[in-house]
């Protein structure tokens, strides 16, 4: 029934990747993220858990109407409440999955479920009844399968597809599996159960001894039709496969796995920065496939090497995942039109009033920096993607310091129905000063708790970009923002982040855990 040839792309980042901290997104955001995958070609799209809250079920709603391409699936435990929820949540999907989870190995059985084999196997079959009311598209996954008895995976791999499951699912949900293992695992189902050929085996490998990608190839090479992955790798705890990785290792070395995929590769960039964007997560230099010096020949002898005939160093091609190197975008004289394109080849939709404000930085950079990248505009934008609404503006600030003088900052800012509002602190550095003279006016009193700077692309106009986070009653933020003027970076950044705090004490301090899925 399925064509064996072709490995199904199941991309994960907006429930797995969104549930992992730090890497929340808006529903705006999601949107965006799930055009561009559209984009990219992945098969599915798993938008989020739609019983986990109001906004789970909201933005997996917003998906099935944003794209038409892929199948959009609710991730739901076998609970009937879990099942209706994500039902009515895919109903407006042109072609909708429900993915229903039920962990099978004996640690789950016995502390966290406290059920026996035999009512994990009904509970299980139940749940696939229950989800084939709301669509003919079921997957079932059995948590936590590479714990699992062979034996016992077997027989609720078999009983699932009997009852109707379309795609079954056997992740590594902890990451504790090898390749050798994983493969007979899944080798040993294509062996053993006898209605196999009725339903797409899937995995979903989490990266915890970096093995995910590796597991999930060795997976495929033993039958394995559906690949679960993230953008950048992006997951709970050290992350989920890879998509880029995966994806990238099936095309260059088909001669090994003998399969394909529908992914259009030349958007890989565009998806990898456009999810680094709106989470925030920067992807390591080092990052396989999408990482900064992925295909920088540094050593003398690989330059020459390339410049003589490129495949001496080089499997990939650099336009075969959408790179082109150190592309010159835009300029002084760019417009506004010209920057909304760009944008959108980005990925990155704004609203008018969003693209007015961001135009409007990305004028004052022009105005102070030669050649803009896209890593600039990139860097802009995430400010206008993240920004919290403006109880406090930054309006101007003063700050001295130098060798045996006492750091002191002067700043004002505008406090939203108060007015303008100007205090002056010292601290044990200006940036320090700055931040102290910001809580006077806010009254918020934050803890800066993590600082980082980095140079956005080279040269010394360059901008700096400041990513900080502070905490306030137990509360985290994050806060970001590129400038030519570090302290200013700074500045902006620490007003962002307590904006967004701001936000979370006027919201009454909302409280209460959400349900993970695996
Ligand atoms: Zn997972």
């Amino acid at each position: 029934m399925t064509d064996m040839k072709r490995v199904t792309i199941f991309d994960t980042t907006l429930r797995d990747g969104e549930q992992a901290p730090g890497c929340s997104m808006t529903l705006e955001e999601k949107i965006m993220v799930a055009q561009q995958l559209e984009r990219l070609g992945v098969d599915v799209i798993e938008a989020g858990f739609p019983i986990a809250s109001p906004g789970d079920f909201e933005s997996v709603r917003e998906v099935c109407k944003a794209v038409r391409g892929p199948v959009v699936a609710g991730l739901a435990r076998c609970v009937k409440a879990d099942i209706d929820r994500a039902g009515e949540a895919i109903a407006g999907a042109a072609r909708g999955r429900i993915h229903v989870f039920l962990a099978t190995s004996p640690i789950h059985r016995e502390h966290k479920l406290k059920m026996s084999r035999g009512k994990v196997l009904a509970r299980a079959v139940e749940g696939v009844k229950t989800a084939l009311a709301y669509t003919e598209d079921v997957e079932f996954s059995a948590e936590d399968a590479a714990r699992t008895e062979p034996d016992f995976l077997s027989e609720v791999v078999e009983a699932v597809i009997e009852a109707g499951a379309t795609t079954v699912n056997v992740p590594d949900t902890v990451g504790y599996a090898v390749p050798e293992q994983y493969a007979e695992m899944v080798a040993a189902l294509m062996r053993d159960v006898p209605n196999v050929d009725k339903a797409v085996i899937s995995v979903h490998c989490h990266n915890d001894l970096g093995m995910a990608v590796a597991n999930s190839l060795a997976a495929v090479r033993a039958g394995a039709r559906q690949v679960e992955c993230t953008i950048n790798g992006l997951g709970e705890r050290a992350g989920n496969c890879a998509l880029e990785e995966v994806v990238m290792a099936l095309r260059t070395r088909a001669d090994v796995y003998g399969v394909e995929t529908g992914i259009s590769t030349a958007q890989i960039m565009n998806a990898s920065r456009l999810v680094s964007t709106v989470t925030g997560v920067r992807v390591p230099p080092n990052k396989a496939v999408v990482g900064r010096n992925a295909f920088a020949h540094e050593a003398g002898i690989h330059q020459d090497g390339i410049l003589k005939e490129t495949t001496t160093y080089e499997i990939m091609r650099p336009e075969d995942v959408g790179l082109e190197r150190n592309k010159l975008v835009m300029g002084k004289h760019s417009g506004r039109h010209a920057f909304r394109e760009r944008l959108e080849e980005l990925g990155i939709h704004l609203d008018d009033e969003r693209l007015d404000r961001a135009f409007a930085q990305f004028k004052v950079l022009a105005d102070k920096k030669k050649d803009i990248y896209d890593e600039d505009i990139e860097a802009l934008v995430r400010e206008e993607v993240e920004a919290a609404p403006e109880t406090f503006k930054l309006v101007s600030f003063h700050v001295t310091s130098g060798v045996n003088v006492t750091p002191t900052a002067t700043v004002t800012v505008e406090v939203a129905g108060e007015g303008m509002k100007t205090d002056a602190a010292i601290g044990d550095g200006p940036i320090d000063a700055v931040c102290r003279a910001v809580d006077r006016i806010t009254g918020i009193p934050c803890q800066l708790e993590d600082y980082n700077i980095r140079a956005i692309t080279v040269g010394k106009d360059a901008m700096g970009e400041v990513s900080l986070e502070i905490r306030s009653n137990g509360r985290r933020e994050r806060g970001r923002a590129a400038k030519t003027d570090i302290v200013e970076a700074s500045v902006v950044a620490y007003v962002s982040a307590v904006n967004q705090l701001y936000q979370w004490i006027s919201a009454g301090r909302p409280k209460g855990e959400k349900p993970h899925g695996m």
